[in-house]
């Protein structure tokens, strides 16, 4: 009979399970807590090589491990949803040694209270002409493609690249209303910058869509694998193609104020499985911060005074 003990235990705001067995030994950090628009990590070491998958809302995301230092390793980067309040089931397969493992655990999400923006943008943004609905149609269709991509292993490394130096003027996930209308969230941040400042891609990936896009602007999509999808938004210039591999801090392109926009900026969005997540967390150095509000967003610059 296989011999199994599990070591359970409670630090913080993180789950540690550790298998020890003839066949298993492994270590499965799982946080028990977090933040509605935060991204998390699953993070599993072992003596021994592994492969597994993750089930985490209704998505399958395999993994296999990597030897560092004499060590197997691997990451998974998870997604909470901005308006989920239900807990939820995680459930991990681990194989080694060809023995499995199935560890199963609940994450709660905190609720944030999002702050709500009223914006001004040209009436075209807020009710779009009948004539640019074809495209709006195929951006929504190609950006279902997008978010829908799934391999089984991953190019991103943390802490990601901030792609530009500027303040945050426009926080992820707040409520807007554009001309008094409500729409859709902000699933994403908008950063400081002036037309033509260098936009660096956050991590290694793969250049999905490099095109205009009727909100957008000119738009780049970048896979980082399993799941892991970043987007710059409202370029005035492009500097990649649909299938470039793009090495984490390279030049993608430069800030614009193309599609809907009030003024120059990079709009930034980071998708994990189809799930937006606040981006601005990923560019600290470790641990990555799973618990907290939106990313305060700074007051504009005051202008230099002009002179007499
Ligand atoms: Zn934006």
């Amino acid at each position: 009979m296989k011999k199994l003990s599990l070591l359970f235990f409670l630090i913080c705001n993180f789950c540690f399970f550790s298998f020890q067995s003839q066949a298993i030994a492994a270590e499965i950090v799982i946080p028990e807590k977090v933040s509605q628009g935060r991204g998390f990590i699953i993070a599993i070491k072992a003596q021994a090589p592994f492969t597994g998958y993750i089930e985490w809302r209704n998505k399958k995301i395999k993994f296999s491990s990597t030897n560092l230092n004499s060590q197997h390793e691997t990451q998974v980067l998870l997604g909470m949803p901005t308006d989920e309040v239900k807990t939820q089931n995680i459930r991990i397969s681990i194989t080694e040694n060809n023995q499995n493992n199935i560890i199963k655990q609940t994450i709660k999400p905190l609720k944030v209270n999002w702050v709500t923006h009223n914006l001004n943008v040209a009436p075209k943004y807020v009710e779009p002409p009948k004539e640019v609905l074809n495209q709006i149609a195929k951006d929504q269709k190609t950006n279902k493609a997008t978010l829908a991509r799934m391999s089984d292993t991953h190019t991103w490394e943390l802490p990601f690249v901030r792609p530009v130096n500027g303040t945050i003027s426009g926080s992820f996930a707040a409520r807007r209303v554009f001309n008094g209308q409500p729409r859709t969230p902000h699933f994403g941040t908008d950063m400081r910058g002036a037309i033509g400042t260098r936009i660096l891609a956050m991590a290694d990936g793969v250049v999905v869509c490099a095109e205009p896009q009727y909100f957008s602007g000119n738009a780049v999509w970048i896979d980082h694998g399993q799941g892991v999808i970043s987007m710059y938004g409202h370029m005035s210039k492009i500097s990649v193609k649909k299938g470039d591999i793009i090495k984490k801090g390279q030049k993608i392109g430069e800030v614009g104020a193309t599609g809907r926009v009030t003024g120059p900026h990079l709009h930034l969005s980071l998708y994990i499985q189809g799930v937006a997540v606040d981006a601005v967390p990923f560019f600290s150095q470790m641990p990555l911060e799973i618990i907290g509000g939106p990313t305060k967003e700074q007051p504009r610059p005051p202008m230099p005074k002009k002179q007499k």
